[in-house]
């Protein structure tokens, strides 16, 4: 029997467990045909979340759980469960159930089929209209910066075959976009859509920084496009002062017009700053990046796995 793994990253998700239970127990029921696991990762909550992790795993041997030493961000958290999760294919879900289980078996079957990485697209999203439509643009943007296909409106939700979750975790990098390498490691993918559902209990840990914060990473660690930005923005520059030049220079020796100086002065000096800054700072985002990644330090440090300090499922040997 095939085992498939179900990998819930969650953050103070104590509310959701009653949902998260009844979804779970779905999947039980509506799947046979599959040996199941559902693999928790605590990132680091500060309620009673851990305590509800305990409880599911002594209760029925389909839990685990791995404590993390604190909160790392999701896509840690997710990088951890690829880790720990001992199933041939493994789901991501969101912990708040806002992807309905209704989906895996058609995830299922796609991956009988030989597909390598079942992805859901949401058909329509609830979220606001802003929301909405930063995300739109930001893939567009991101696919026209890069040769590597992005799929639109695609989160985390997915099922991965295990070529593609020992793949991803050959990627050791702690600066992650875990939906960029989803497009990376490339394999078989196929879409399917769903409806995404209103989260149920507790609240979303993404505020807006946060957001601008994931979407520049997005960014800065897919592409290296807007490093050449800053080479185009100098060559357009140059080209409009030289221009510029050659325009006061006619104006003053043929028709001997005085020269304005202090707006033209102050206009083209505030412009090159401008630009001056915004390249350091792309620099700058490079090179922070660039710092985190040399340290090479371990992506995250485990409290316990199962409640067991320095354990691991006996078939995997996480790093
Ligand atoms: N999450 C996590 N670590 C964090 C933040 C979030 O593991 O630092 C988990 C969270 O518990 C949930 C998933 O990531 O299972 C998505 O988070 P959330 O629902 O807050 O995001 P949204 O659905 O609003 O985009
Ligand atoms: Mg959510």
């Amino acid at each position: 029997m095939k085992k498939v793994t179900i990998l819930l990253p969650a953050y103070n998700e104590e509310a959701s467990f009653p949902i998260l239970e009844r979804c779970m127990r779905q999947v039980l029921d509506e799947n046979p045909a599959y040996e199941w696991e559902f693999l928790l990762v605590n990132d680091g909550s500060s309620d009673g979340t851990l305590r509800e992790m305990m409880r599911l795993h002594q209760a029925d041997a389909h839990y685990n759980y791995v404590d993390l030493s604190r909160n790392y961000g999701k896509e840690i958290a997710m990088m951890a469960g690829l880790d720990y999760a001992t199933g041939d294919a493994v789901i991501i879900m969101d912990a708040d159930m806002q992807h309905p289980v209704s989906v895996i078996p058609e995830m299922l079957r796609w991956w009988e089929e030989g597909f390598d990485d079942v992805y859901a697209q949401r058909a329509q999203s609830r979220e606001t209209w802003f929301k909405r439509k930063s995300s739109q643009w930001y893939y567009r943007l991101l696919a026209s910066l890069s040769r590597v296909p992005v799929q639109k409106d695609t989160g985390d939700f997915r099922l991965l075959d295990r070529t593609c979750v020992d793949a991803l975790r050959q990627m050791r990098e702690v600066e992650r976009n875990t939906k960029g390498m989803y497009s990376w490691i490339g394999f078989h993918k196929k879409g399917i859509t769903y409806s995404q559902q209103e989260r149920r209990a507790g609240t979303s840990k993404w505020g807006f920084m946060s957001l601008l914060n994931l979407a520049l990473n997005g960014i800065t660690s897919y592409t290296t496009a807007p490093l050449r930005l800053a080479s185009i923005l100098g060559l357009l520059v140059s080209a409009v002062a030289f221009i510029y030049l050659v325009y006061i220079i006619v104006v003053t020796n043929v028709w001997g017009e005085p020269v304005a100086g202090y707006p033209t002065i102050m206009v083209t000096m505030l412009f090159l700053g401008g630009v001056q800054l915004l390249s350091l700072g792309i620099l700058g985002e490079y090179l922070g990046r660039i710092f985190n990644e040399v340290k090479q330090r371990p992506g995250y440090f485990v409290n316990s796995y199962n409640g067991k300090r320095g354990a691991s499922p006996a078939s995997q040997n996480p790093s």
